[in-house]
This record gives C-alpha cells, sequence and structure tokens, in this order.
C-alpha cells in the first residue's frame, strides 16, 4: 500500500484515540497494539471487500479447505510485510515513541492446532492468497488452543492456552451469518410425490456463529478469508423459566452445553481417543461450514447441478469427513437431488489428504455413538457403505470376504473414517513422495487397486515468507542484496545461491548471521531460565511434538553416551555442543511425558557437572509453538528429523530448518527424501534403517531389542543408567521408557538405530568444525529449499486437485 510515514502516524494517533481516549504516552502496549490491529484491519477491509465482489461477480470457483486446526501464530508482522507497510509502520511508531517490537510481542499466539498439521493449514491459506487462488479456511474457532506448557520441577504441567482473553483483533463476528447445528433426535419418513422423504424431528439444535479473520496475498491485493466457527446456545443467553423460578444453575445449563462444543481443542496428536464431544466438534464445524457454503454459491444464481464446477471442498485429515454425508444430506434432504446426482457431485467436489499411516491415528467411531448423535448421517454413511459393498462384490466380482470386510466402511461395530473418505472424494493425497507410495503399495492398497486414479503425492510445503522474510529478516537482507527479490514471490530463485556457495565473504556474512541469531536465542535463555550457552557451540535442535515415533529419546540416550565419555576422558576433542528440545507431549501419552522428564533431568546433571568443561549443555525450551519455532529455528545448525522411517509422513519442520540454513541429521523419511534429492547427499547428513527394512522386521518378526542391547555395550550403559541410581531421581522413574525398548521390543527401532546415528553425530560434528565446507553446506542447504514453499504445493493442489483457475505464475518447475 502506498502511505508515507506522516499519513500512518496521522491515522494511526486518530484510531489510538478513538478507541482509548487517552494521550498516545498514557497509553498501554496492548492498548497500542490494538489500535495498530484495527488500522491494519481498516487497510485490509477494502481489499477484502473487493476481493469478495469480484468472486461474486464472476462466480468464481471457490476451494474451501476444511481442517479441525488453523496453527496460525501471529498475524501483526506478516500483516504488515504483505501489505509493505512495515518500514512505514516503523518509522511513523518510531516517532511516537513507540517500538514495533513491542507491539509484535504483545500479541499472543492464535494457536489453534497441535502441531504440523495445523501449521500445514495455516501456510496454505497463505500460499492460496499469495497465488491469488480462491481458497478459505473452514474451521473451529476453540476457546482454549493447544495447553500453554510449563516446565515444573522436569515435568510438563498443562496450563490452559486462554487466547482470547484480552480480545482478537483480528477477527469479526458476523452473528447475522449464524446457522444451526442439530445433534441427536429421530428421523421420521414419509412420502411426498413419490419419492421417500426425511424429516429430522425432537432434535438440540446448536447455534454456529462465524467469526472471519482477513488472510493476505502477498503484495496481490487479494484477501481470502479464514472463517471459524464459535457454539452458542440457540436461544440467545439463558433459559428464563428456570431463571424467573430460580434455578440459576440450570437456566444456564443448555447455554453451557452449546457452547462446550468449542471450549478446547483436543491436544492429542497422532492418537484417537475416540470421546463423543470431538465427534460433536466434528460435525459441528463441518454442517456449519457447509451450509453458508451452500448460502453463498445461491446468491450467484447458479443452478445447484453445477455446484462441483463452482466449489472445491478439501478435508484435511479425515476430522472431517462427515463433510461427504453431510454435503449428501443437504442435497438429497433440501435440494431434493436424486442419490446418483448427489453423489456425483460430492465425489467431484470432496478432495482428501492422508497425514498418517499409524493405526492409533486412524479415526474410528462406534457405531451407535454417530448413530444416537447423528441419526440422519448413519443413514446416509449406512447406504454409502452398502452401495460400496455392491460394487466390489457385483461389478468388481470381489469374493474375498476378508478383503471385503478390511475396506468396508462401517464394519465390527465402528465406522471408519479414512475409508469414508477415500471411497466419498475423488482424490486421495500423501503429502510426501515416500508417504504416498507407502499408501499406494501397502496401507491403501486395496483401495489402489480400484481407485488409482484418485492417488496422488501432494508433497507438504511451508510459507518460506514466514519462515524465512518474517523469522530471519537479517538472512533475507542478506538474500535480497545477493540475489534480489525475486525469491519472496518466486523461492525457486533461492537456487541463484549456489553460485555463491565457495564466496568466501558471502560465508562469512552468513556465518555471521546465523551467529547474531544464536546469540540472540542464548539471550532469550538466559533471561528465561539463567542458563548460559555458547553461542559458538554447535546448536543441534530437535523441536517438534513428544513423541515415540520422533524418536526425542534417540536423541538423548546418544548425548548420555557423549556424556560418559567425556566423564571417562575430560579432554575428549569434541566440537562443543548445545542440544535444544522443545515440543509438547500429549498430556495423555505418558512415555512421551516421561522423555521431556528425562531431558530435563540429564539437562541438571550436565548443565551442572563442571568437570566435562561445558562441551555439552542441554536446554529444554518450553511452550513450543509459532512464535518459539520462529526464533528457535533461525538459530539452529543442526536440525534433527530422525524418525523411524516411514513413520513421520512428511514433515514440514524440516524444511523451515533447511531454510534457514541448519544441515540436516536425518533417517530417509517422509519429506527428508526429497531434501535428499534436492541438496545431494554430501549436504545432508543419514543414518538408521530404510522403510522397507522397517517394514521387513514387523512382517517377520525378527527385530530382538535385547540381542543389540546385549551386544552395544556403550547403550547397554546408558540404558542401565536410566534405572540404576545414575540419575537423581527414583530407580522407578524412567521404567516405563526402558520398558519400552525391552520388554516390548522398541517398536520404533531407537536401539536398532543407535549405532548408526552416533555414527553420524560423529561425521556432522567434523564437518562442523570445517567452516569453510560447513557454509558450503549451509548455503547449499537455503538455496535448495525454494521447492519446499507452500506456494508450490498449493500450485499442484490448484492444477491438480481443485482445476481452479488462478492467475499464471512466473515459476516453472
Ligand atoms: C512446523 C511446526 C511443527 C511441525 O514440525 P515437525 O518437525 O514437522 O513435526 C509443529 N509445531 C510447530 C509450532 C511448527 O511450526
Amino acid at each position: 500500500m502506498k502511505i508515507t510515514p506522516l499519513e500512518f502516524k496521522t491515522d494511526y494517533t486518530e484510531t489510538l484515540r478513538a478507541m482509548t481516549a487517552k494521550h498516545v504516552d498514557e497509553t498501554s502496549p496492548l492498548e497500542r497494539y490494538n489500535a495498530l490491529g484495527t488500522l491494519l484491519k481498516d487497510y485490509i477491509g477494502e481489499l477484502w471487500a473487493n476481493t469478495n465482489k469480484t468472486y461474486r461477480t464472476q462466480k468464481t470457483k471457490q476451494v474451501y479447505y476444511f481442517s479441525m486446526e488453523f496453527l496460525t501464530g501471529k498475524f501483526l508482522a506478516n500483516n504488515l510485510i504483505y501489505l509493505d507497510l512495515y518500514a512505514t509502520a516503523e518509522k511513523a511508531l518510531k516517532e511516537l515513541n513507540i517500538s514495533l517490537d513491542e507491539l509484535i510481542e504483545v500479541e499472543v499466539d492464535q494457536g489453534l492446532g497441535n502441531g504440523g498439521l495445523g501449521r500445514l493449514a495455516a501456510c496454505f491459506l497463505d500460499a492460496m492468497s499469495s497465488l491469488s487462488i480462491p481458497g478459505h479456511g473452514c474451521g473451529i474457532r476453540y476457546k482454549n488452543g493447544l495447553f500453554e506448557q510449563k516446565i515444573i520441577n522436569g515435568y510438563q504441567v498443562e496450563y490452559p492456552d486462554r487466547w482470547l482473553v484480552n480480545n482478537n483483533v483480528w477477527e469479526y463476528k458476523r452473528a447475522s451469518k449464524a446457522v444451526n447445528v442439530k445433534y441427536n433426535g429421530k428421523i421420521e419418513t414419509y412420502m411426498e410425490n413419490g419419492r421417500l422423504k426425511f424429516n429430522h424431528v425432537d432434535y438440540d439444535a446448536v447455534r454456529a456463529v462465524p467469526y472471519d479473520t482477513p488472510i493476505l496475498g502477498f503484495d496481490n491485493n487479494t484477501v481470502n478469508t479464514l472463517r471459524l466457527w464459535s457454539a452458542e446456545e440457540i436461544n440467545d443467553v439463558m433459559d428464563f423459566e428456570h431463571f424467573s423460578k430460580g434455578n440459576y444453575v440450570s437456566a444456564f445449563e443448555k447455554k453451557n452445553n452449546a457452547e462446550i462444543i468449542t471450549q478446547i481443542l483436543y491436544p492429542n496428536d497422532s492418537i484417537e481417543e475416540g470421546k463423543l464431544l470431538r465427534l460433536k466438534q466434528e460435525y459441528f464445524f463441518v454442517s456449519a461450514g457447509l451450509q453458508s457454503i451452500l448460502m453463498t454459491f445461491k446468491k450467484t444464481g447458479v443452478p445447484i447441478e453445477a455446484f462441483a464446477e463452482h466449489v472445491a471442498i478439501h478435508i484435511n485429515d479425515t476430522h472431517p469427513s462427515l463433510a461427504i454425508p453431510e454435503l449428501m444430506r443437504i442435497l438429497l434432504d433440501e435440494e431434493n437431488l436424486t442419490w446418483d446426482v448427489a453423489w456425483r457431485i460430492t465425489t467431484a467436489c470432496i478432495s482428501y489428504t492422508n497425514h498418517t499411516i499409524m493405526s492409533e491415528a486412524l479415526e474410528k467411531w462406534p457405531y451407535f455413538m454417530i448413530q444416537d448423535l447423528l441419526p440422519r448421517i448413519t443413514m446416509i454413511i449406512e447406504e454409502i457403505n452398502n452401495r460400496f459393498i455392491a460394487k466390489l462384490k457385483d461389478a468388481l466380482h470381489y469374493t474375498d470376504e476378508q478383503k471385503i470386510h478390511d475396506m468396508a466402511i462401517i464394519a465390527d461395530g465402528l465406522v471408519r473414517m479414512a475409508n469414508l473418505a477415500i471411497v466419498g472424494s475423488h482424490s486421495i493425497n500423501g503429502v510426501a513422495k515416500l508417504h504416498t507410495e507407502i499408501l499406494k503399495n501397502n496401507v491403501l492398497h486395496d483401495f489402489y487397486e480400484i481407485y488409482p486414479e484418485k492417488f496422488n503425492n501432494k508433497t507438504n510445503g511451508i510459507m518460506h515468507r514466514h519462515w524465512l522474510l518474517n523469522a530471519n529478516p537479517d538472512l533475507t537482507d542478506l538474500v535480497t542484496e545477493t540475489i534480489g527479490d525475486g525469491f519472496k514471490k518466486n523461492p525457486l530463485a533461492l537456487r541463484d545461491l549456489l553460485k555463491y556457495r565457495e564466496d568466501a565473504s558471502f560465508q562469512n556474512k552468513l556465518f555471521d548471521i546465523k551467529h547474531k541469531n544464536k546469540e540472540h536465542l542464548a539471550n532469550i535463555i538466559f533471561k528465561e531460565q539463567g542458563l548460559r550457552i555458547d553461542p559458538y557451540s554447535i546448536f543441534d535442535v530437535q523441536a517438534k511434538r513428544i513423541h515415540e515415533y520422533k524418536r526425542q529419546h534417540l536423541n538423548i540416550l546418544h548425548i548420555m553416551m557423549l556424556y560418559n565419555k567425556l566423564k571417562e576422558n575430560p579432554n575428549l576433542d569434541i566440537p562443543p555442543r548445545t542440544f535444544l528440545f522443545a515440543g509438547k507431549a500429549a498430556p495423555s501419552y505418558y512415555v512421551a511425558k516421561q522423555v521431556i522428564k528425562l531431558i530435563n533431568t540429564l539437562a541438571d546433571v550436565i548443565n551442572n557437572d563442571t568437570s566435562i568443561k561445558d562441551k555439552i549443555k542441554i536446554v529444554f525450551m518450553p511452550n513450543y509453538g509459532v512464535s518459539l519455532a520462529s526464533r528457535l529455528i533461525p538459530a539452529a545448525d543442526i536440525s534433527e528429523q530422525i524418525s523411524t522411517a516411514s513413520k513421520e509422513a512428511s514433515g514440514t519442520g524440516n524444511m523451515k530448518f533447511m531454510m534457514n540454513g541448519a544441515v540436516t541429521l536425518a533417517t530417509l523419511d517422509g519429506a527428508n527424501v526429497e531434501i535428499m534429492n534436492e541438496v545431494g547427499e554430501n549436504n545432508i547428513v543419514l543414518f538408521g534403517l530404510k522403510d522397507d527394512e522397517v517394514y521387513r522386521y514387523y512382517e517377520q518378526g525378527n527385530y530382538n531389542a535385547f540381542d543389540v542391547y546385549n551386544n552395544t555395550p556403550d547403550l547397554k550403559q546408558v540404558i542401565d543408567q536410566l534405572t540404576n541410581g545414575f540419575l537423581p531421581v527414583p530407580k522407578e522413574e524412567f521404567l516405563p521408557i526402558v520398558e519400552r525398548l525391552l520388554r516390548f521390543n522398541d517398536e520404533f527401532f531407537v536401539l536398532k538405530d543407535f549405532e548408526s546415528y552416533s555414527d553420524a553425530q560423529e561425521r556432522i560434528g567434523l564437518y562442523y568444525r570445517d567452516k569453510r565446507h560447513w557454509m558450503k553446506m549451509s548455503i547449499t542447504n537455503i538455496a535448495c529449499s525454494g521447492v519446499f514453499s507452500a506456494d508450490y504445493t498449493i500450485d499442484k493442489y490448484a492444477s491438480g486437485i481443485w482445476h481452479v483457475n488462478r492467475k499464471p505464475l512466473d515459476f516453472n518447475l
């Protein structure tokens, strides 16, 4: 936007005065932040209205991205960058004696997601707007986002994330667009004009109220919408009959029962709990979202038969897969279409992303739970299932009862959401090449045989304008002065940096920037934890959800071994290292929480042991979220991506680290494989079992963790140290971890990969010591990270899955 600092200053002071009725110097940082947000919203508002008008009048095909989670983080800095107002605002505010940095700090993260899946949805919204694709988010406005993590006595303790207490400047409540969502009750049937009709009676209705947040495109005047739904009681605030009789608690009961639906985000990552409230949440935003899409569509005057040519609906994992029967319900019961027409439209509209192969994460709902809560939806799922089984038997002549049972949507008293999503959509994509191959050849092979055309790969991507431009401004400046700013819109241009791989002056500048970022992080750690770490040491970072498959404990066991070696020989010549960890564990995931306690216990021992001469330090940074990631990743030298091969569908943390110049230490899992292909084997450090080896062990059952334990003395020593009093905790404290590794035979091959990991660690340490060599690796990683921009990912979703028009891009892959 073209606004001078002087105009900006005038606009800002007026907004601040109108909102606070105070002189500028009497206002609080929160008031100043709110005024800045409000002013930006005013600027954005005009672009937003124009974008919507264009969509309406041109009847453009719209994409709706349904996701249970949107982990957007903060908006202020990104919006300023996207409006090209950052420098202007900084200057104007400075004249008022206000620090923009301080206002950016005031904003709290919108943490409506668990991890990668939710962050992906946020990065995709950005890319859709930035590519001028008419694409919007649809989700839930949880009053409490992912819990706040504190570490007390080494343990994770969870606190509610009350992100709305100071009100959210970026959203608009659209009360006039509220809709009702119906639960429970029963279905009555009757005949009308020779057609069987269904009537839902005695239901409980909940009001779904949308809150819209503008999603800006980068420098292109496009503003799309993130619409999050909030549950409210239908008859306003309370039950007057109860109230007037003095039953004050019951008077608010209905209101509370309704509002509880959007009270909390379930904190489980990669585990499903099958809770009724979760099912209510899933139907809640799916039903509200579809109703509002129908209303918008009807305003265009296009006949309903052409719905699929004007609307694409994408479901992020199976959580929104009730969109399939819900869209069927609307088309059948409200639009009076026949089953065949409704089915053609539904499958043509809906596409599905699979995020996991782990069976504990696959959603399956007890049949009776769904039937009780959603009687009409259950009838439709039943009919979809019957027709699908009939197709297998009659059209495809399947006779293998086991296979038919495995593919059924309803079986063993459960409704399998992945099967529903596959049958009811036209596209199923995996999120990295390896993951998609595993889906096709293994996990979903039976479906691949009958629907090969539905399966495709879309490797995940990240919003490079956040993870580079916003999170690492110094690196952004260096890149811009070296190769120009074309990479901001065309991230593949980062490849031009390859020319500077061996350029000593460029290497030194990059080293200085990394060092400055490390100093900055070290200062934060000192301020928050009173712990001093050396910015000249290697910053070796593992930041992600805590999960056994992600193997934080592999990292820890290796650190213990290093520590033992240093105790034996304090003069051992290793490059000093700081091991940094961050991540939340699901509150119900006991072993993962024990891993956090183990990290902190070991940190206490090692950080206070002066005999090892500060050669290693361990830091656990609490409350991992987008903001912490944005500080941690630009300061990382080593990116730990060490999941058991085949388990990490893609990973996106790996891409963010690489883009900020960290070198990846990795198994050949998820998108690590593609990172290797981009940078070449010399610029990544690999170790461990491959996916097919992992599968072979599972199939043949011939892995024996005890053998590895008994035959690897260094490893045996550290595992014994977990329970022999070596650590200052009761001996049984870490027994559950040891049991998983030995008695339960190490499902994730931690012991099997230990030696290979230790070798890789030693190698990467040697590379770091050779500064020229290291900087060359680092530059290669930055230069090759462009393909992992969500811009490319979304470009492929747009052409390959959604078939939406977009402005042609000036890039070619
Ligand atoms: C990117 C990101 C993740 C995903 O990290 P992975 O290493 O891919 O698991 C999780 N949480 C936050 C806050 C992120 O920014």
